[in-house]
């Protein structure tokens, strides 16, 4: 404890146990949160650059708890996923994502897709596949206007069930997207397996995009890697107008991020796409 120092342990521990008593708060919490109304979606739209239309919306969950205020879904999911909480909240999650986009469809000229994230942890446990599926019927809602946005992450523990589960929503009509590429740990052999509409290129090769060599040859290649897999590509995290110029210059399809909207309220989102793009 002495060679610690003031930078060791002494420092450290505190920090740990207090975020381990919010987490055990947070937890608890949350077995009520759906019940409780706490939880809600927010929207952010999708720009396809050909066409400069809207062509969708990824479903972002918001929890605001009655004393701590808004919580990241960063922080409450794992803690869900851990849980096993994660079920049935991703069935609160796909019941409210179908209904407002069904409202969607009732204003909309052209028809809106909507993209639900999904939890590796629901293709471990939990029947994804009845579930969307009873969720599509109930809602009456064409399959083909669903996304399911899934990591990498899917195939860790086991990827024939992943694999299997997947093929069965493809079967269905369901359009797959796969989140956050590029950060995962799946070798490319899966890739070629797994037959998903789209890639989404993590916000993290997005950032530095601009004046950074790496990135750009990195999008270029998964742009081009896409193309030739017959799947299109969505840049995430798109925030400034020189990001934009430049992604359409490599080839990308499609954007998403603060540039075009933040996440939207159902009402917010319904005015954004009255209104024309905004570039
Ligand atoms: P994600 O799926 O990668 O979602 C993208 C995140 O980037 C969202 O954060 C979004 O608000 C944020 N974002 C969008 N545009 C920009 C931008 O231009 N710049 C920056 N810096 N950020 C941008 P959010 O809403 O806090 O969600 C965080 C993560 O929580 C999501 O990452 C996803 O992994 C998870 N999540 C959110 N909703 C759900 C859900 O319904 N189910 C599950 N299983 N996970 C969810
Ligand atoms: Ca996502
Ligand atoms: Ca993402
Ligand atoms: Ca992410």
């Amino acid at each position: 404890a002495k060679l610690a120092g003031r930078n060791g342990l002494q420092f450290f521990t505190p920090s740990v146990q207090e975020r381990s008593i919010r987490s055990l708060r947070l937890t608890n919490a949350l077995h009520q949160a759906i019940q409780r109304g706490e939880l809600s979606l927010e929207y952010q739209p999708q720009l396809e650059l050909n066409s400069n239309l809207i062509f969708g919306a990824e479903a972002l969950i918001r929890w605001t708890h009655p004393d701590l205020g808004p919580v990241s879904p960063s922080e409450f999911i794992p803690l869900a996923e851990m849980c096993g909480l994660i079920l049935p909240i991703s069935q609160w999650v796909m019941a409210a994502a179908l209904q407002d986009a069904s409202a969607w469809r009732a204003l909309g000229s052209t028809p809106l897709t909507v993209s639900v994230n999904i939890s590796a942890v629901q293709f471990d446990h939990g029947d994804l596949v009845s579930m969307v599926i009873d969720e599509l019927h109930a809602e009456g809602f064409p399959p083909d206007r669903l996304e399911l946005e899934l990591t990498e992450s899917v195939t860790l523990a086991d990827p024939e069930k992943a694999l299997a589960q997947m093929e069965q929503l493809y079967a269905q009509g369901i359009r797959l997207a796969i989140d956050d590429f590029g950060t995962g740990y799946s070798s490319l052999s899966y890739l070629k397996r797994i037959r998903a509409h789209r890639l989404k290129i993590d916000q993290s090769f997005i950032r530095d995009l601009v004046i950074n060599e790496d990135d750009q040859a990195i999008v270029s290649t998964i742009v081009g890697l896409a193309r030739s897999m017959g799947m299109r590509t969505i840049a995430e995290g798109v925030e400034t107008p020189e990001q934009l110029a430049l992604l359409r210059k490599l080839g990308c399809d499609e954007i998403q991020g603060y540039l075009l909207s933040h996440p939207l309220p159902q009402e917010a989102f319904l005015e954004f796409i009255k209104t024309p793009v905004p570039f």
